[in-house]
């Protein structure tokens, strides 16, 4: 309280007084409506979201605002989300304003692209069904994409799919074509020889170039030769001894990580087209997930039980550096599943789990069991995902739920 006063001096001379507009006095319904900075903020989430709205007077009526706002069910869910995430920013924001002195409108702005960005992240990454069975429907089947990436441009979803019978392997839909046909191409070459493209990622340089690993052993880099025409070249298709279950690219030198249940991970010079890294571990590989601040690291998901995440740096060869894990209730065959994310500092990896819970692991301290777990759900969490400029942790879980969770 001492620390509060010494803080907050206008206290005494003004009760309850609005930080952030400093023209009212602070009650719920104010701060979070109708202050003028919070008016700004949904102002600007609603024009990022293509919505228009009449303000509801009192701030629990925000979160039925969706109803009329969003035609469909992931819509209003997703609603819910970005009004909670954004009630807690401007709860954050006043804080701020009160312990750390600052002021201004210049943030408003951001804000707002935050929550814009999260909702169609978060809107993309649930539409399964954009995909519908009639848009995946090319010349010889009906089939499902396996894995999915989007354009680092945005707006354009690549999909991988089978490649037995001979059919296409690579499907693109273009968001900004109206709907119909012309929506879905495939692509013409099939590098694949044979099983499924397990995994298709984008690699992090500058020209937007894509890799697939699939069942039959092999890496492919696609790059784009004209306007949507895309080529794809083997970087290796022997280096593996059994399926390639995930790919990724490290930032510098054009290393492209690929992992595969041989339990070999490679890192392949795609500029020099040599392997750069080789490594053998004790249980088969399902993902690869590099760091996102130190360009050296990566971090590969195996299915040995406590030992489930493996941290690796590529200047160092055949070595380990550590392993984190945790003990799953549920049985291992199901740990395939899940996903790990990094945290956008880099320091902190989050991983879903068959048990009802989100573990995070702080890559700094040598301990193997997660520094925290999280009792998010009541059924198995897929993945929890970290937004880029809010300490906010999403996830997702078969019990339907999208979990919201503050990290302190
Ligand atoms: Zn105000």
């Amino acid at each position: 309280m001492k620390c509060y006063k010494k803080e907050r001096p206008y206290q005494s001379l003004s009760p309850g007084w609005c930080v952030l507009c400093k023209k009212d006095s602070e009650s719920q319904d104010h701060l979070f409506l109708h202050c003028e900075f919070s008016i700004i903020l949904w102002y600007y989430i609603l024009k990022g979201l293509g919505r228009r709205w009449v303000i509801p007077r009192f701030s629990q009526d925000l979160l039925e605002v969706g109803q009329g706002l969003f035609g469909n069910q992931r819509g209003r869910l997703l609603w819910k989300v970005v009004v909670l995430a954004s009630l807690w920013a401007l709860w954050l924001e006043r804080n701020r304003r009160i312990f750390e002195g600052v002021e201004g409108m210049e943030v408003v702005r951001e804000k707002a692209k935050t929550a814009n960005v999260m909702f169609d992240d978060m809107y993309s990454s649930c539409g399964a069904s954009m995909l519908s069975s009639t848009d995946c429907a090319s010349q010889k089947q009906r089939r499902w994409p396996e894995d999915i990436a989007w354009h680092p441009n945005g707006n354009c979803l690549f999909s991988a799919y089978c490649a037995d019978g001979g059919d296409t392997q690579i499907s693109v839909l273009d968001l900004n074509r109206t709907q119909g046909r012309a929506r879905v191409a495939f692509l013409e070459d099939k590098p694949h020889v044979k099983g499924i493209i397990n995994s298709i990622v984008f690699m992090p340089w500058e020209n937007a170039r894509f890799v697939t690993g699939g069942s039959d052993h092999a890496v492919v880099l696609w790059d784009e030769k004209d306007d949507n025409i895309w080529k794809p070249k083997a970087l290796h298709r022997n280096f593996h001894s059994s399926a390639v279950m995930g790919v990724a690219g490290m930032q510098q030198k054009h290393i492209v990580l690929s992992a595969g249940s041989d339990k070999r991970v490679i890192g392949f010079d795609a500029n020099v087209g040599r392997a750069d890294f080789k490594h053998q571990i004790d249980s088969k590989c399902m993902s690869v997930l590099p760091n996102p601040c130190d360009f050296n690291l990566f971090m590969v998901h195996a299915g040995t039980l406590e030992r489930q995440l493996r941290l690796f740096d590529i200047r160092l060869r055949q070595t380990e550096i550590h392993a984190f894990g945790w003990k799953q209730e549920s049985s291992e065959s199901q740990s395939a599943l899940i996903n790990q994310s990094w945290s956008p500092d880099g320091l902190y990896i989050t991983s879903g789990s068959a048990d009802p819970m989100i573990h995070i692991f702080d890559i700094r301290y040598n301990a193997s069991k997660p520094s925290q777990s999280i009792r998010a759900h009541h059924k198995r969490v897929f993945k929890a995902v970290w937004l880029q400029s809010l300490p906010l942790l999403v996830s997702i879980s078969s019990d339907l739920n999208v979990g919201l969770h503050k990290i302190s």
